[in-house]
């Protein structure tokens, strides 16, 4: 249509693509698996025991990410499976706990780069950045794992997807 065609100007003006809101989808806090949008329970149907939780579909994990959500006090709110794998801990016991019990910053001066708490604490206010800081297991040396932090909810709380 004529209409149509005569509206393609409007982009360019349009603010960067980072600026526009992030579609937002729902993932399971233990799993990852993405339920349907109406999906009428908070509790995960796939497997039963996470919560459903949403952040920007860019950013949220996949079904075997290993990740934790964080509050911003730093207590560990959920582990996923992958990471109680990867961290050799299981949720119960963790969960409450402060962030240290599972992870320590990889660089113990932290001379570049956001420290891990610095990050969780905006996350877990809402800010729709992404920051990441290298960390490791707190039961293991040698071990760097990237750490990806955004805002996920609800409740407001940080997400912390480990790469
Ligand atoms: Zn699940």
């Amino acid at each position: 249509m004529a209409f149509t065609r005569g509206r393609p100007a409007l982009h360019l003006v349009t603010p960067l693509e980072h600026e526009a809101p992030a579609p937002v989808i729902s993932f399971c806090g233990h799993c990852g698996a993405h339920p349907p949008a109406a999906a009428p329970s908070r509790v995960c149907a796939d497997c039963g025991l996470g919560l459903i939780l949403e952040s920007r579909a860019d950013v949220a994990p996949k079904v075997g990410d290993a990740f934790l959500i964080l509050d911003r006090t730093l207590a560990v709110c959920a582990v996923s499976e992958a990471a109680e794998r990867l961290l050799a801990t299981t949720e119960p016991d963790v969960v409450n706990q402060h962030v240290t019990a599972l992870l320590m910053p990889a660089n113990a001066e932290e001379k570049t780069g956001t420290s891990l708490s610095t990050a969780v604490a905006w996350a877990a206010r809402g800010d729709s950045g992404t920051r990441t800081t290298v960390v490791r297991p707190a039961n293991t040396f040698g071990i760097r794992l990237t750490a990806r932090i955004t805002s996920c909810g609800a409740p407001q709380a940080a997400l912390v997807v480990l790469e």
